[in-house]
């Protein structure tokens, strides 16, 4: 194996104006615009590897964008003259460097994936295990609303050719059961609901909730509650399918998932666990426990959507149950490549490495760079 070294990092930044003008989540939270921080990593042979990490603004999980361009400040001398392609090693030398923090890890630790594909001609998801063929159905992300708004824009992502749908909830028990019952009232056959509350309701809340829906709807319950107690104790006292998104974001949280029979799935979201590497590790644990896996980001641009589409084409189709089409919510496009949508599903491309070329007018100068 020939040497090859990290010689400079570039980070850039770029704002991500929502498309849908303002979204809101459980607990009045409001978000306009997402903050991406962008990475090229230089290899010594010249190659270029991108990796993309944007935060859910600062009230989603515990991460903001102005920390991932500070712990990348950290992170970033440690890398210098570090071989990308031990992404294993690259994790610990990130690890040393700072502890925790793993959205600002998970651009770096992207970029290195991508730099390893290209140098060894193959795509990312094959070096990830292998691509498995499947057409990956891409999610909607339904914010919380009227319940009749909701309903009609799970119908415009459905004549999009959307065959998943992530409908936001966390208010009042009745208000949460009628945007249920909307999104849903119109759902086609093989359609697939997530109810997503982001960790905005009671056992309370949650219990007279399901209580109030009719029979038969067919859809789990994601991130029900803000802690792993009442997580688990809501979970204890309903057979609807419980799925963890946000409490699920560390090989100790994950394990503690099975130990405790906590849930039927997680959306593993790459930059909430600190990247492919750990992605990898994540999904096959998951696996191993017999959980359907939905692969997600927090948001962002092409480059998190590219990553999302090369772990989750390495997972077994009957457990795989959706990927986030993040660039569908956000108005700018931050590179190209062949990630079209295609009634509603999407593959891997071919290309070496994540498959992407930056649209180097958009990211602009970088904001900060470290090099040998
Ligand atoms: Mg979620």
């Amino acid at each position: 194996m020939s040497d090859l070294s990290i010689e400079k990092i570039d980070v850039f930044q770029v704002d991500l104006p929502y498309a849908g003008g303002v979204y809101t989540l459980s607990g009045g939270r409001e978000y306009r615009s997402f903050d991406a921080t962008i990475v090229r990593i230089t290899a010594s042979d010249g190659t270029e590897g991108w990796g993309e990490s944007t935060p859910f603004g600062t009230t989603y999980v515990a991460a903001h964008a102005a920390g991932v361009r500070a712990g990348i400040a950290e992170i970033a001398p440690h890398l210098l003259g570090r071989d990308p392609r031990r992404v294993d090693r690259i994790i610990d030398t990130m690890e040393q460097g700072l502890v925790g923090h793993l959205h600002a890890k998970t651009a770096l630790d992207v970029a290195c994936w991508d730099v390893f594909g290209k140098s060894v001609g193959m795509p990312v998801c094959d070096l990830l295990g292998g691509r498995t063929g499947v057409k990956m159905p891409v999610i909607s992300s339904i914010y919380m609303g009227d319940p009749d708004d909701m309903r009609r824009r799970v119908a415009e992502h459905r004549a999009q050719g959307y065959v998943g749908h992530s409908v936001k909830i966390g208010g009042d028990p009745a208000e949460d059961a009628e945007r249920i019952a909307a999104s849903l009232a119109d759902k086609r056959p093989g359609e697939y609901f997530i109810v997503d509350a982001n960790g905005g309701m009671l056992p309370e809340t949650a219990l007279r909730m399901l209580r109030l829906l009719p029979d038969g709807l067919d859809f789990v319950l994601e991130a029900p509650c803000a802690t792993w107690r009442e997580c688990v104790s809501l979970r204890r006292r309903t057979n609807v399918p419980i799925i963890f998104d946000e409490l699920a974001q560390s090989d100790s949280s994950i394990i503690q998932l099975i130990a405790d029979d906590a849930c039927e799935g997680i959306g593993l979201k790459i930059s909430k666990n600190g990247g492919l590497t750990n992605g990898r590790r994540h999904r096959d644990i998951c696996l191993a426990a017999g959980y359907t896996v939905s692969v997600q980001e927090t948001t962002g641009s092409d480059i998190a959507f590219a990553a999302i589409v090369h772990l989750g084409q390495t997972v077994p189709e009957r457990s795989l149950r959706c990927l986030l089409e993040c660039r569908d919510m956000v108005t700018i496009k931050t590179a190209d490549g062949a990630f079209d949508v295609v009634d509603g599903r999407v593959t891997a491309p071919a290309k070496p490495g994540l498959g992407i070329t930056p649209r180097l007018d958009v990211l602009g100068d970088p904001v900060a760079t470290y090099q040998r």
